[in-house]
């Protein structure tokens, strides 16, 4: 199928890599994306083997190296004594997986997605236009924004993300699921901190029921973090909820001091705090000419790292099933038939990871992420420029 035109709702990772992926596949493709400025946002994400390989498909292969930090040592720690509890040798992604692992801001994956969209089909991406309703016709998609604008298409990909619209004008509003995880996340300038603590690179450190993990991004000179604690409620859903940093100070005052330090030195108005959500599987996320993907398709709480990941190779194999079907129908039916298995255990994956991270002892701990190692594997083996479609 050649030239369709395609409208896709959201210039997330997932809408972008989406429109790429429809784009290379000699797809006509409109974004919409509601805010005015897509302005840098977010911080870092893990660029697991799979999705590593999804933006190799995507042809990003030549700006991942600039944009991604390749963590080498790294250890997991005790929160109390700061002991080594298990140290993580050289990298092995490449050796285990022939691709590395990145870690990358949000930002800087965006932007990149974003240039490679406008080289094949400048202005193709619309802000300051939202989703309101859709008109499901027998041939067409008609999609009416907030400003009162009609769009037609012949199918639409809602990439909304976890609040997603199109979902819920598909399939009935849900309310969405607090996990009883809440998380911040940070951004320190690596020059506020004395080299020795943030030697090696990468650490996870472990206390009952919490954990703090850092990593490097843009070459070196920030550290991000996120610190995950329980709660029994959250009411904001949200990437961009300011929180106070005593009340993070608090949280994690018995941890040791290399990793109370990075807390301290986060700036006032870098320190986010995120409740965790997720929706349950929708047994189907196709409805007529439109369909789902990333984060509207299957929002996942973070405790595998696949948020974007599952997103993005959502994204290459819709634009290889666009290219291979005789019709929508066919391009969406393969579409979903090869990602929606995947993605539903992906979400029952990051779930029964969770109390890895939260039970009480540390040793316990280790021990149990040591285990999910294995399952780990059948996520990032997955090749999404290569599975059948
Ligand atoms: P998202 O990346 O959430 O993108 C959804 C897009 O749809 C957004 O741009 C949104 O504005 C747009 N949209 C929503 N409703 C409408 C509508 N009605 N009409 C038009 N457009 C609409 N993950 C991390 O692991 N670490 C981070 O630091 C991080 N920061 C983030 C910051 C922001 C601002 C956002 C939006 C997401 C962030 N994420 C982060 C989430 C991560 O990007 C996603 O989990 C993952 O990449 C899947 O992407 P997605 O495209 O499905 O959803």
């Amino acid at each position: 199928m050649q030239n369709t035109q395609v409208l896709v709702i959201g210039a997330g990772i997932g809408g972008l890599a989406a429109a790429l992926a429809l784009l290379r596949a000699g797809q006509r493709v409109r974004v919409i994306e509601q805010v005015n400025d897509l302005a840098e946002v977010g911080a870092g994400l893990s660029i697991t083997p799979n999705a590593g390989r999804a933006l190799l498909a995507l042809g990003l292969g030549d700006v991942l190296p600039g944009i991604g930090s390749t963590p080498s040592m790294g250890v997991v720690r005790h929160y109390a004594t700061g002991e080594t509890l298990v140290t993580l040798a050289q990298d092995m992604s490449v050796e285990k997986y022939g691709v590395p692992l990145y870690h990358m801001h949000r930002a800087d994956l965006h932007r990149a997605l974003l240039a490679a969209v406008d080289a094949i089909a400048p202005n193709c991406v619309v802000t300051g236009k939202t989703l309101r309703t859709l008109q499901l016709r027998e041939s067409s998609v008609v999609a009416e924004l907030a400003n009162g604008e009609n769009l037609e298409a012949d199918w639409l990909v809602g990439c909304d993300g976890i609040r997603s619209t199109t979902r819920a004008l598909l399939f009935g509003a849900e309310t969405p699921l607090f996990t009883g995880y809440v998380a911040w996340r940070g951004l320190v300038p690596a020059s506020a901190m004395r080299p020795e603590e943030i030697d090696p690179p990468l650490c996870m450190t472990l206390g009952p029921r919490r954990m703090i993990m850092r990593y490097p991004l843009r070459g070196g000179t920030l550290i991000n973090y996120v610190a995950l604690t329980r709660r029994s409620a959250w009411a904001e859903e949200g990437w961009s909820v300011r929180s106070q940093l005593s009340e993070l100070l608090a949280e994690f005052a018995d941890f040791e001091p290399r990793a109370r330090r990075l807390l301290e030195q986060t700036p006032p108005e870098k320190c986010f705090q995120w409740g965790l959500f997720d929706r349950e599987p929708l047994p189907t996320w196709t409805r007529g000419r439109a369909t789902l993907l990333g984060d509207a398709a299957h929002a996942m709480p973070p405790f595998t790292g696949q948020g974007a990941a599952l997103a993005l190779e959502d994204a290459v194999v819709l634009g290889r099933a666009a290219g291979v079907a005789d019709s929508v129908e066919d391009a969406l039916a393969r579409y979903e038939r090869e990602r929606h298995p995947r993605a539903t255990a992906g979400l029952a994956m990051s779930r029964s990871r969770a109390p890895l991270y939260f039970a009480d002892d540390p040793s316990q701990q280790v021990r149990a992420l040591g285990a999910g190692m294995a399952e780990m594997r059948t996520l990032y083996d997955y090749d999404a420029g290569t599975v059948p479609v």
